[in-house]
């Protein structure tokens, strides 16, 4: 009993304070994998080499102006490339600066950004082998890393997947890239920067973020906390405010945007900074996973990923048109959509069945229109209940919401009018019956000769389709009559050959 009032309590102080997980932010970051993470880290610090623009090349270093720097943006371009994004090259400045981003358009909000990022050049005192496995390619890799995930959803804002060069030389790629965003008044909601993120000597898994009173910076921080807190990241934060101003968030701040940065810091400083001994092999792997995990989440809550839908469906609606129920609905986009069954449950939403079928318009990025006229058989008023079931062509579907609509028996025959008319050489016609009677319908000529009996029989209670197929008759004006107890209508039809 104990056990269960804690759970309660807890749950009760999540919800009231607006704090609830997020089942696709706990997928993302469960699915942040540090095999991957590390084999950029290898490639990245010349730990492994690599194949980039299908060279074999082992990138030994990335200061501004070694060749392995050019390279490593070379090796990031393909690898974001790889996730079908569109990757940009941003040169900058007069030392062969270049910038590398990809972006990820917002399927809501496509002109608010959100942009996570990390320096990929590095640095050292002295000597031309400079791994900066933690100074940092571990940002780098984190960055690349929600590329690689990410890009499997539908985010509502957009995400800027951003590598900075030059920032050992003094923010120089940020701040070139935040000066032509401010330039071009970007809304850009909030910028994620990790700079060393894996080094973390005495496991005591602390870390820190740095903010200030900068737009919206305090709000990103408490979102960072938030997400450690709510998805159990397994990191203590600090939070540092006035936070440092030596890495690329900084460029934001001079710009009035908001910026956090994640670092690894608290009192445990990296023993191999700016050396040639920054490698991997002093990464606590466990810790690095915790704050790419950590990075990943906060962006994707922040970004609003959600799962990609394929078929988006605008609009699902039922309504009561004599003795029919006609059903129309539209979609916004689909991706591989076979169609639509249409499925109805009467008085009740437990017993949905297969009334019909709609073909999809397969892949489509404009809005398509459907519909579909359901004939009840049934006395009586009744509740009508309807949802599509939309699948695709690997056979996986998923349901609309329902609708539902009051369905009354109309108390008297009613013969509609065919359709297409005019016709050829087969048009469809409706008719409904109220109470079980002996029905015949029957096709005249111009002259008023029988030429065809389409039903002489009794009917139950409910709707009939009749389809009349003129293929044995000339062209002209036909009549069709439906006689039933105490009734008699004629409509007339065109057959065009
Ligand atoms: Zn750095």
């Amino acid at each position: 009993m104990k056990n269960f009032l804690q759970v309660f309590i807890v749950m009760l102080t999540l919800q009231s304070i607006g704090f609830t997980q997020v089942p696709v932010i706990q997928t993302i970051i469960n699915q942040t994998n540090l095999d991957s993470l590390t084999k950029f880290v290898r490639e990245l610090s010349g730990e492994d080499q690599t194949i980039i623009n299908g060279t074999p090349y082992t990138i030994v270093s990335r200061r501004w102006n070694h060749a392995g720097n050019d390279m490593a943006a070379n090796y990031i371009q393909q690898k974001l490339e790889s996730y079908g994004l569109p990757t940009y090259n941003q040169p900058f400045g007069t030392g062969g600066g270049r910038n590398v981003y990809a972006v990820q358009v917002g399927t809501q909000y496509p002109n608010k950004k959100y942009i996570i990022c990390a320096h990929y050049d590095d640095f050292t005192y002295s000597g031309t082998v400079v791994p900066g496995a933690d100074d940092n390619a571990s940002g780098t890799a984190a960055v690349i890393e929600a590329a690689r995930i990410f890009k499997n959803y539908d985010s509502k804002y957009t995400i800027i997947y951003a590598l900075w060069d030059e920032e050992e030389r003094g923010l120089y790629g940020s701040d070139y890239y935040a000066q032509q965003a401010y330039n071009a008044g970007d809304s850009i909601m909030g910028v994620i920067n990790m700079d060393m993120i894996a080094y973390d000597s005495n496991s005591d898994s602390k870390a820190e973020i740095h903010t200030r009173p900068i737009a919206n910076s305090i709000a990103l921080k408490d979102k960072m906390l938030e997400t450690n807190t709510l998805y159990n990241t397994g990191l203590t934060l600090s939070t540092i405010n006035p936070g440092a101003t030596y890495s690329d968030h900084a460029s934001f701040w001079n710009r009035n945007y908001g910026a956090i940065l994640l670092i690894e810091l608290d009192g445990d400083f990296n023993a191999y900074y700016h050396t040639a001994n920054d490698r991997i092999q002093y990464f606590n792997m466990p810790y690095f996973l915790k704050m790419s995990k950590l990075s990943l989440g906060v962006t994707a809550a922040l970004a609003e990923l959600t799962d990609i839908v394929p078929v988006e469906l605008l609009a699902f609606n039922a309504s009561v048109n004599g003795s029919e129920v006609q059903l129309i609905w539209s979609t916004a986009s689909e991706l591989n959509n076979m169609g639509f069954e249409i499925e109805r449950s009467i008085d009740n939403q437990d017993n949905f069945v297969t009334i019909g079928f709609v073909d999809g318009k397969g892949s489509s990025s404009e809005i398509n229109y459907y519909s579909f006229t359901d004939h009840p058989q049934v006395s009586g008023v009744n509740q009508l209940y309807y949802r599509l079931k939309q699948v695709d062509f690997d056979g996986s579907f998923s349901y609309s919401d329902v609708v539902n609509v009051s369905y009354d028996v109309p108390a008297e025959f009613v013969l509609s009018q065919n359709y297409p008319n005019p016709f050829n050489p087969s048009t469809k016609i409706n008719y409904f019956v109220p109470q079980e009677s002996f029905v015949s319908v029957k096709v005249y000529d111009f002259l008023g000769r029988e030429v065809m009996t389409l039903v002489n029989e009794t009917r139950a209670v409910g709707s009939y389709e009749i389809v009349f197929d003129a293929s044995s008759l000339p062209s002209g004006t036909y009549f069709y009559t439906l006689i039933g107890e105490n009734y008699s209508f004629t409509k007339k039809m065109i057959l065009i050959k």
